[in-house]
């Protein structure tokens, strides 16, 4: 079965200053369907120049206003009236993100779609509360002194994503951006943009003035290098892989701008022996299967107390057995193709590593199919000392590790470069807080996944990245604290 309409393609140019427009070279990038391996359309390959058009019109919005200057109030009644706008709009969504990155339609519409919309109102509902604090201090020489401390909007960001989110990661960077009054250039993922493309016509549509938000679609060596290197650009917020935010780290910090970095993650699961597994086994299947694996919290290293190790693998190998794999169209589908052949490539390459290191494949790890980029989602029974439990693959492949008692599971889930989220699953109450207290993580979820909202603080830890957005620490992230003191 399939969805009954096709979603409507965005504008595949550039959007500056309110207007799409084609890229300066004229350059594009061939749209691929992972699901057929056919092209869908093309999309601008923005360069340089077009980036420098971008930040100067973001730049004039943000010095000139009005964007800036607008009532709080005023800036939350349009975010919230583009969370409407993306509300009734998710089916559209939710269909060209399958198209375009082979994201299972349910899901997007169920998971990403709604995330996006929340992330909007809440937000919307911060713009108004951006305050600062008066902080009573000693006398100035004798001298009475009246100290307050400002939130003032960062200026111009430049967001960068990656193409396993679209339109939900897009709505992580642009709401708290514009609930302060910052301006934004996003340059999304060459492999995923039709998404973005029709959130900014809906954001469009909802009343954003012109220059507040700017695409430029393009290659990450090049659209993506020029945004971050940009000297007009106060902040760059990326999520991506650790390889490309180090890149960006170091350029922004030749330059002292103010970064977040979102990237990578190889999370663990810790399965005690008290846990209903009834419960767990498909919550901690989805965890690490979950668009296909292609999720940068994804519980990939599941840390199983050996008395309950085989139940945990027989369990994992069933739901990895029962997925629907195909059309991620089909709203039956639960798991789709991976995004690009490439990335196909990459993640058999880690199926090869695993077996070559001794560990053993319980289930899954072959192609489906030659048309589309489709996998058996994997299973394997190994240590955590191996390449697939120590490097992220992004992709359907779990590797469950035996532990012996609680100090063990705590050790190997801390054996990480990583430190994004981890999951535990336990009835034990004082054994939850006190495992959740030792992990070194940005989130840790007891008995659930994927539970992160936008009133959450959102970051890791080593690989993971530095930096935190959405909450209050989204706020933060995107406004300079300024003192005044003024001596009475
Ligand atoms: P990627 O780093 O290859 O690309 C991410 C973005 O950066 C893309 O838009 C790309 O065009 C751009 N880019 C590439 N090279 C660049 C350069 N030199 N300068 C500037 N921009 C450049 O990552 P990906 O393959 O798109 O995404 C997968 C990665 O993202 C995984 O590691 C995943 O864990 C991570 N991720 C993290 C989070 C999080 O919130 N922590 C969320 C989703 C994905």
């Amino acid at each position: 079965m399939h969805i009954t309409s096709q979603p409507k393609l965005p504008p595949t140019q550039l959007f500056i200053d309110g207007a799409w427009e084609p890229a300066t070279t004229g350059a594009a990038i061939p749209v691929i369907n992972p699901a057929t391996g056919e092209r869908i359309v093309d999309i601008a390959a923005g360069g340089a120049d077009d980036i420098d058009r971008a930040v100067r019109a973001a730049r004039a919005q943000f010095d000139g206003g009005p964007w800036s200057r607008l009532p709080g109030s005023e800036r939350g009644r349009l975010l919230a009236r583009a969370a409407e706008l993306i509300e009734a709009d998710a089916e559209n969504l939710a269909a060209l993100e399958s198209l375009d990155m082979g994201k299972a339609y349910m899901e997007a519409l169920n998971a990403d779609i709604p995330m996006a919309v929340a992330t909007f109102r809440h937000f919307a509902g911060w713009a108004d509360k951006v305050t600062g604090t008066q902080v009573p201090v000693p006398d100035y020489f004798g001298r009475p002194r009246l100290s307050y401390t400002k939130r003032e909007p960062i200026g111009v960001v430049g967001a960068i994503t990656p193409w396993n989110a679209p339109t939900m990661i897009a709505a992580w960077k642009l709401a708290p951006a514009l609930a302060v009054g910052c301006t934004v250039v996003l340059k999304p993922a060459e492999e995923a943009s039709l998404s973005t493309l029709r959130l900014v016509e809906l954001l469009t549509e909802a009343g954003i003035p012109k220059g507040v938000v700017n695409v430029v679609t393009g290659r990450g060596t090049e659209a993506g290098a020029s945004l971050v290197r940009h000297r007009g650009v106060d902040k760059v917020s990326f999520t991506g892989s650790p390889e490309v935010g180090s890149q960006i780290a170091v350029a922004a910090g030749e330059s002292f701008r103010r970064t977040t970095l979102e990237l990578g993650g190889k999370s663990p699961q810790l399965v005690f022996p008290d846990a209903d597994l009834a419960k767990v086994l498909p919550t901690a299947a989805l965890s690490v299967f979950a668009n296909q694996g292609q999720v940068c919290a994804a519980g990939s290293r599941i840390l199983a107390h050996r008395s309950i190790l085989d139940e945990v693998v027989d369990g994992l190998c069933a739901q990895a057995q029962a997925a629907r794999i195909g059309d991620p169209l089909d709203p039956e589908t639960t798991m789709g193709p991976l995004v690009s052949e490439a990335q196909l490539d990459r993640v058999l390459g880690y199926v090869e590593s695993g077996r070559a290191q001794g560990a053993r494949l319980a289930t899954g790890g072959q192609r489906l199919g030659s048309r589309g980029y489709f996998l058996e989602p994997a299973v394997f029974v190994g240590s955590n000392d191996l390449k697939i439990a120590q490097e992220e693959i992004f992709g359907p492949v779990a590797t469950v590790i035996g532990f012996d008692d609680e100090a063990e599971a705590v050790r190997l889930a801390n054996d990480s470069a990583y430190g994004l989220t981890a999951v535990v699953w336990t009835e034990q109450l004082s054994r939850a807080h006190r495992v959740a207290d030792q992990l070194r993580v940005g989130a840790v979820w007891v008995n659930a996944w994927g539970a992160p909202d936008p009133g959450l603080p959102w970051g890791g830890r080593g690989l993971s990245g530095i930096g935190r957005e959405l909450g209050a620490a989204g706020i933060a992230a995107h406004t300079e604290e300024k003192v005044v003191s003024v001596v009475l």
